[in-house]
């Protein structure tokens, strides 16, 4: 009989939800620590702790009250991670968080696995914008603020015409990276777990669209050529060892034109391009996320059906648009109990199985 566990998980977010969900299946029970009253997980959790992430004297009621701890957001300060794993094993540990926070500290990391990224510079004033345009000899790129950025928040494309003081403004002294705009092919996602005993399962790739810098829609399967695909899961099966990496993390990439595979960005957790697999996986991302911070063995990642995710932003969950998914053959349909429909709120998913594999 399996030792039941509790795991706290840092974080209120639909990500902590659906893994909540998968761990009440594995009869594993969570507590969340967010500073939201009514959050997404913290509806379908066991307990909820609302507080302040730098919050010390809840941090510890926190750790008292489960086994293990993860967290389903990367903006979890650095410092909260330490002041827990000094109490309870934390996983993924403080090292990926640290690698995954900051565009630098990440795109420098990924260049030192060798793993490809598009053309990047630190960026501290605007001479350091004009020598970048002058030494890529490009004339647009993507301005990004190195910590804290999400679904295209914290950046701007600029040209060599742009007023480089106006964008300057915009950032008011926040560090920043300029990278190199890529021409792509499509954008990609990988998604490993990787147990206590280092055994990893990969789920994708799969191919993302975006609309207005967020995720749209997600298809599995991906029809690129399997040299192209290898290349995406040999990226993040090479991160995961170095970073002996016990949990969840998730690899985005850009594919480009000639078939080579750019590295974007890495996030220390489950994924919404990989919200497909609860549906169409026997144990979906999720699942793994549970079982592999809980000392259990990652499960095969194999899927039973092909099929399309698509997101419910803002009006999306209208009841009208609800109601045609709720009335369509092969829809899953997954809302993530969030009380107020907002511009570029993700609200929940649809995954719609096509054939079966
Ligand atoms: P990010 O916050 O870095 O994930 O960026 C959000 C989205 O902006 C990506 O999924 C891409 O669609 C687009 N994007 C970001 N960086 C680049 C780039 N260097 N070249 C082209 N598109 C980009």
């Amino acid at each position: 009989m399996m030792k039941t566990k509790t795991l706290g998980i840092l974080g209120g977010g639909q990500l902590g939800r659906m893994s909540a969900l998968a761990a009440a299946r594995l009869g594993i029970s969570c507590v969340i620590f967010t500073p939201e009253e009514n959050s997404p997980a913290s509806q379908v959790a066991q307990k909820t702790i609302v507080a302040d992430y730098t919050d010390e004297r809840a941090l510890r009621e926190f750790s008292e009250t489960v086994d293990v701890i993860s967290y389903e957001f990367e903006n979890i300060p650095v410092e909260t991670i330490t002041f827990l794993q000094n109490l309870k094993p934390v996983y993924p540990d403080e090292k990926l968080l640290n690698v995954a926070q900051d565009r630098i500290v990440e795109k420098t990391y990924l260049n030192n696995s060798q793993i490809p990224t598009t053309r990047w510079a630190a960026i501290k004033t605007t001479e350091d914008i004009e020598k970048a345009f002058k030494d890529w000899n490009s004339s647009e790129a993507i301005i990004k603020t190195t910590r804290f950025g999400y679904d295209g928040k914290g950046q701007a494309r600029i040209s060599r015409d742009t007023d480089l003081e106006t964008v300057w403004s915009q950032f008011k002294n926040q560090a920043l990276i300029m990278e190199e705009i890529v021409d792509f092919d499509c954008e990609i996602s990988v998604i490993i777990a990787r147990d206590i005993n280092g055994n990893s399962e990969i789920y994708g790739p799969m191919v993302n669209d975006h609309k207005n810098h967020i995720l749209d829609r997600t298809t599995m399967p991906c029809p690129l050529d399997k040299s192209i695909q290898d290349k995406a899961k040999d990226a993040i099966l090479k991160l995961a060892d170095d970073l002996n990496l016990i949990g969840v993390m998730t690899l985005e990439l850009f594919v480009t034109k000639e078939g080579e595979i750019l590295a974007n960005e890495i996030a220390p957790r489950t994924h919404n391009s990989g919200h497909w697999t609860i549906d169409a996986c026997a144990v979906s991302q999720f699942e793994n996320h549970v079982r592999t911070v809980c000392g259990l063995p990652a499960a095969p990642a194999g899927r039973h059906s092909d099929c399309e995710m698509i997101n419910l932003i803002g009006d999306d969950a209208k009841d009208e648009n609800i109601q045609h998914y709720l009335n369509k053959e092969n829809t899953c349909l997954h809302l993530y109990g969030k009380q107020d429909i907002r511009d570029g709120r993700k609200m929940g998913h649809v995954t719609i199985l096509k054939s079966h594999t």
